[in-house]
């Protein structure tokens, strides 16, 4: 089975949580408004705006992002990557 990505520039945006600049997202399909996407550093959630730039959740989408199980998986597969690249010399 071949999973294939689609990657695709976008605004500038900077994670409302850890503060990384980002100009480029990747995933199954091109996103839509609304969408939610995991930051690569810290894995929290955003949600797309129409242009493709990113914002803060509100509570009620935090809520909702919880109950994606791809979200959890995906924040879990960024999660323990950091954890395994941590105190590691580059
Ligand atoms: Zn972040």
């Amino acid at each position: 089975m071949t999973h294939l990505a689609v990657e695709t520039d976008a605004p500038e945006s900077i994670c409302w949580n850890c503060g990384i600049r980002s100009d480029c997202i990747s995933g199954p399909d091109l996103p839509d408004e609304g969408d939610f996407v995991l930051c690569i550093r810290c894995a929290c959630v955003s949600v797309f705006n129409a242009d493709l730039s990113r914002r803060e959740p509100t509570v009620d989408e935090l809520c909702q992002s919880t109950m994606i199980p791809e979200l959890r998986l995906i924040r879990k597969a960024i999660n323990e990557v950091n954890e395994r690249h941590a105190g590691k010399p580059e």
